[in-house]
Parts: structure tokens; sequence; C-alpha cells
């Protein structure tokens, strides 16, 4: 036996508690998100995080941003009302990699608090090159990212813009960047022993029919699981007329890209705060007052 399945047995036996990664575990486990991360680095035009209503349930809504050792606090009172708790994920409202000092410092306290904790978190991608070492050495071992397209063609209607590198890019330049470091990412992390997860929004006009490729590629560079999520057209965003992907034209395209990699079909596309079990969520009950957003 060497290191390496021991290793292997850690990250199953965690991967059977995680909602997300486990469909068994989704009605045993509760996950909480951590809003720690407000800044992004890149621009989708599916996406308003300024928009936020106590009703609303997507990604990238949140009624506080945390800091740290606000984010502690929350954890532990958490803990202690939801004992079914297993996992601690960092979900926006921006980009968990445009946030890294934040976040790092996040998982740290936690971790030194309750060392049995499962962290994920969800990133764009564009920043994994540069941190992909640092988030193993975190001991995090559930990574999803975010990849629409492959073809810098297709991202320059999906993206509206990237900040890399102190610059600003637009068009294809930015989706290539994008697309580069997202593919990469994958490759850095699966290779040691990360569960990457993919997600992709379904835009049915933009990357409906190209979606099947990016299954393909992202199983070639080691990604384990894809949730291929319908658009939500958020108020404010770009996309905001388009209409809603249905559940049946996703269930479709899921049932095509299934021979390639398994699909996530449980995904509740959460808010960036959402607590408890997936399909029930409770981050109502662990509100402060006193941080609430202007809604
Ligand atoms: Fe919004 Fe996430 Fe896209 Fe950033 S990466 S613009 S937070 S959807
Ligand atoms: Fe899990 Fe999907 Fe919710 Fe993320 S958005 S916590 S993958 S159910």
């Amino acid at each position: 036996m060497t290191g390496l399945s021991g290793e292997a047995v850690e990250l199953a036996a965690k991967t059977a508690k995680h909602p997300c990664y486990s469909f068994e575990a989704h009605q045993k486990f509760a996950r909480m998100h951590l809003p720690v991360a407000p800044v992004c680095n890149i621009s989708c035009n599916y996406c308003n995080r300024k928009y936020d209503c106590v009703n609303e349930s997507r990604p990238g809504v949140t009624s506080a941003v945390l800091t740290p050792e606000e984010a502690l606090a929350k954890f532990t009172r958490v803990k202690a009302e939801l004992p079914q708790l297993s996992v601690v994920g960092i979900a926006g409202p921006g980009d968990a990699l445009a946030n890294w000092r934040a976040v790092r410092k996040s998982i740290e306290l936690i971790k030194a608090a309750a060392p049995d904790t499962i962290f994920c978190l969800s990133t764009n991608g564009l920043m994994l090159p540069r941190y992909a070492a640092e988030i193993m050495e975190l001991g995090i071992r559930h990574v999803t990212v975010t990849v629409n397209c492959l073809e810098p063609a297709i991202g320059a209607s999906i993206y509206h813009h990237v900040h890399y590198q102190g610059n600003y890019y637009v068009g294809e330049s930015a989706a290539n960047i994008l697309i580069n470091n997202q593919l990469t990412g994958i490759e850095q992390l699966a290779a040691n022993g990360v569960l990457v997860k993919v997600n992709t929004v379904m835009i049915k006009a933009i990357n409906g029919s190209h979606i099947p490729e990016v299954v393909k590629a992202v199983k070639e560079r080691g990604a384990a699981l894809s949730n291929i999520m319908p658009l939500i057209p958020a108020p404010g965003s770009v996309f905001r007329h388009f209409p809603q992907t249905s559940r049946k034209e996703v269930e479709a395209l899921r049932d095509l890209c299934q021979s390639e990699l398994p699909q996530m079909r449980h995904c509740q596309q959460c808010r960036a705060d959402a607590i408890g079990l997936l399909n029930e969520d409770q981050s109502y009950k662990f509100r402060d007052a006193k941080k609430e957003l202007p809604g």
C-alpha cells in the first residue's frame, strides 16, 4: 500500500459526506457557503451580484459579505445548530480566487477550530494556475470550476471582460486567457488528487451544441464530474432578456454527456450564503440584521 492509496481512501470518505459530489449524501449532509469573496476578476454576461432579495436563490446572491473572523463566528453558530453540517464551501458572491487572502484565512481559522470540516471552493478558474498549489496545501480536495466553452469566439459572447495580471482584456483575447487557465488549472488539480467538478451554464443559443465538447475536454484534463446548469437570466445582467433554459433541455444535454462524465443532476444553483441540506435552505435563520445589504 502506498501513501497515495491512503489519500484516495480519505478522499472517498470525504466525498461520501459531500452533498454536491455524492447524490446519496445530499439528503443526509448539509453544507454552508461562506460569503467571504466579494470581488470578481471577470464579468460573465449572465451575472449580476448587486441584486439581492430574500426570496432569491441563485449563484452570486448573498445578504452580507463576511470577514474571515465573522465567517468563523458564523460557522461556529451554524455548526452548533446543524449537526449534519459536513462541508464549508466558498462560492462567491465573487470569485474565490480573486479574494484568496480572505478565503485562505477563513479556511485556516475554521480548520483550526474544527479539523474534520470538509472544504470546497468554486471558481471561474482564471487564477487556478497561480493558486492550485496553495489550494492543495490547504487540504482542499473538492474544487468546482465553471467552464462554459473552449473557443474564444464563443467565450467573447459569454464574458464581457477579464482582469488578469493588472491588465483589462475584452473579446476573444479575454476568453482565450480564461479558457487556457481553466484547462491548465483543472489539469494541475486533478493530477494532484483533487476531485474537480466542472459547472457549465447552458446558454442554448450560444453554447448549447458546444457543451459535449467542453465535457469531453475537461474529462481529458482529469475532471471527475460535470454539472450542466440552466441559464438563470439574472435581473440587471446582460442576458436578462434571454429565455431561461428549460429543465427538459438541460436533462437532454446531461443524458448526452453522461457517457463522457458522470452528471450532477441535483444541483440547486445555491446562493453564496446558502446553509443546510441542498433542497432546504436555512440561510435566513443565520442572517445578521446589522450586516444586511440593501436590497
Ligand atoms: Fe459573476 Fe461568477 Fe462570473 Fe464572476 S465568475 S462574473 S461572480 S458568475
Ligand atoms: Fe452544490 Fe450546486 Fe449548491 Fe454548489 S450550487 S452547493 S454544487 S447544489
